[in-house]
């Protein structure tokens, strides 16, 4: 991939084993982007990546409980992120909640790809998309449906 990406990586504590294995997994990859995280999570991932060898873009915000998420959402809204990699933690519930969900909405609401999976990540980070200067992301629609009508 040519395109240099602005990438939002978030993980909970439960997740947080799992986004630094797929950090490392991506190294060579992520290398190449830059990447914005809360700061528990930015913390693990640098230290990762710089036991590998691997220098990386990483700016830390907030840890997430703090206003870490509210951080990266206001970076959303602002159209600087281009992708967001979310492993939350969905068996256990979480003090800051609102921050998470409005997080999730602003990703949906602005049309950033967020993936809360691994095997989502690797799919999104690998996409021939991103360097496809024909294809134009649609942005979602809010048509108001009638149900008697249909
Ligand atoms: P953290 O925040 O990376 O600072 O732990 C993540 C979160 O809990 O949202």
């Amino acid at each position: 991939m040519s395109k240099q990406l602005t990438i939002a990586l978030v993980a909970h504590d439960a997740r947080k084993a799992d986004m630094v294995e797929w950090a490392v997994f991506n190294a060579e990859l992520l290398s190449h982007h830059k990447l914005i995280c809360t700061g528990t999570t930015g913390g693990l991932i640098r230290k990762a990546l710089d036991q590998k060898g691997i220098a990386a873009d990483i700016t830390c915000m907030n840890s997430g409980p703090m206003g870490g998420d509210a951080e990266i959402a206001t970076m959303v809204v602002r159209k600087q992120i281009n992708l967001a990699i979310f492993l939350i933690d969905d068996l256990n519930s979480q003090p800051h909640e609102a921050d998470i969900q409005m997080l999730l909405r602003q990703c949906r609401v602005h049309n950033v790809p967020i993936a809360c999976n691994r095997y989502s990540a690797d799919l999104m980070i690998t996409s021939k998309l991103w360097d496809d200067e024909t294809y134009v992301p649609l942005e979602p629609k809010y048509i108001e449906f009638n149900r008697k009508n249909s």
